[in-house]
């Protein structure tokens, strides 16, 4: 496994295997490696002759306030498990670089970045949008590997890659979850031990969710407020958002008569943490 940190030496790298007639999948991360985006890399690694896993943590996509100077790094670690399964180059590029003096230009979403994490975190798609498309030209791969944790975030770079006519196939994985049953999350090093225990609330909410729908519960207002009570009883939690939405164009939705995504955004101390479930009726 090699590592490439400027951008020009990955961007050669790529072409001379495009120019021999190979495939290069990439999958984006923001490092700190846990099983999730493993399964993101073992996908991306059948679907492409070789695999890039690229570890920024991108400061174009934290508020003010967020976590960016504390979110958790291992580069070591990273680099084991990215040799593990079979990555062919980590890039890892420096904020420096992506971002030099002068950097002005970034990519807005439309309407799939205005409601759920769009509006708890102002601008946040914006530079998710912003790096991915960077990275997508830097590396220029034929397939990209995202995961459904992050529900909203997958369909807004989807849609991306359709108005912006970007020539790369978008692949999006489940949510890969912790023996407990919480969704794998790089900031769930943050947690202390009794708020991890207390989190296990969200995905025990999305299954009483998804029961109600089994059993005929088709009324949205009814719905969301049933996750918020589970959610509330738990005295550590404290609710960013619980919505019902489109799962195709994130609107909310009143009854539920397609499939809609039940989207959580909830703090435990410092630390917010997103879970979802489509529900199908
Ligand atoms: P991050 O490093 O948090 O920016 O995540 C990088 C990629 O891994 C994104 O596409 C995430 O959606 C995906 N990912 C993170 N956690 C999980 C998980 N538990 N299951 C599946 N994919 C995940």
């Amino acid at each position: 496994m090699q590592s490439i940190e400027h951008p020009a030496e990955m961007a050669a790298w790529t072409q001379e295997l495009r120019s021999r007639g190979e495939t290069v999948a990439l999958v984006p991360t923001m490092g700190f490696l846990h099983e999730g985006h493993l399964s993101l890399m073992r996908r991306a690694r059948e679907r492409a002759d070789h695999l890039v896993v690229s570890i920024f943590v991108n400061p174009l996509q934290f508020g003010p306030g967020e976590d960016l100077e504390r979110y958790p790094r291992d580069p070591d670690g990273d680099a084991e498990r990215c040799r593990e399964v079979g990555t062919d180059v980590l890039f890892l590029p420096s904020s420096k670089l992506l971002y030099p003096d002068g950097f002005q230009t970034t990519v807005q979403p439309g309407a799939l970045a205005l409601s759920l994490c769009g509006a708890s975190r102002p601008g946040h798609f914006d530079g998710v949008a912003t790096v991915v498309l960077k990275l997508f030209n830097i590396v220029s791969p034929d397939v990209a590997v995202f995961g459904r944790k992050d529900y909203q975030q997958l369909q807004i770079l989807r849609r991306m890659g359709r108005d912006l006519d970007l020539p790369v196939e978008i692949l999006g994985m489940p949510i890969v979850r912790e023996v407990d049953g919480i969704a794998m999350s790089s900031r769930n090093a943050y947690l202390s031990p009794a708020e991890r225990l207390q989190a296990q609330v969200l995905h025990q909410a999305l299954d009483r969710v998804e029961a109600s729908v089994a059993g005929g519960e088709r009324s949205t207002d009814a719905l969301v407020q049933l996750a918020c009570s589970l959610v509330s009883a738990q005295p550590l939690a404290e609710i960013d958002y619980v919505e019902l939405v489109d799962a195709e164009s994130l609107p909310p939705t009143r009854e539920l008569s397609s499939p809609a995504l039940l989207a959580l955004a909830v703090r435990f101390g410092g630390t917010r943490l997103i879970d979802n479930r489509v529900l199908v009726p």
